[in-house]
């Protein structure tokens, strides 16, 4: 798969977005993850259109979205989810059930 393959969504919207790879690639080491004892994001696969938008893919800042099979599966949460919440607003058809992962647990943001 090449470097821009990853979405075959409107180039218009995406086109010179980073991946999630590389996204994930920029930001590892930067912040500091308490273990995650549930999935605190789920995607329905029956409501996700895939290929057809990829819009939690490409908008998400962590890298945590990858497309596979066409659809969207929260593959990198568990590590890398920064709990912004941006994913639930921008999925068009309310496929992705969104909650804080449990207290004392997630995302320790620095700065560097
Ligand atoms: S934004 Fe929603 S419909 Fe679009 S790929 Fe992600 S989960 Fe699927
Ligand atoms: S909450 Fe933010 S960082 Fe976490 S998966 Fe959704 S968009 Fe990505």
């Amino acid at each position: 798969m090449g470097k821009k393959d990853w979405y075959r969504v409107d180039p218009g919207i995406v086109e010179g977005r980073m991946s999630p790879a590389e996204v994930r690639d920029i930001i590892d080491g930067k912040f500091e993850m308490i273990p995650k004892t549930k999935e605190h994001i789920k995607v329905d696969q029956d409501r996700c259109i895939g290929d057809a938008c990829a819009i939690c893919a490409s908008c998400c800042p962590s890298g945590s979205f990858e497309m596979v099979d066409g659809k969207a599966y929260w593959k990198y949460g568990m590590t890398h989810c920064l709990e912004c919440g941006i994913c639930q607003y921008v999925c068009s058809v309310a496929a992705i059930d969104w909650s804080y992962p449990e207290a004392g647990t997630g995302v320790i943001l620095k700065w560097s």
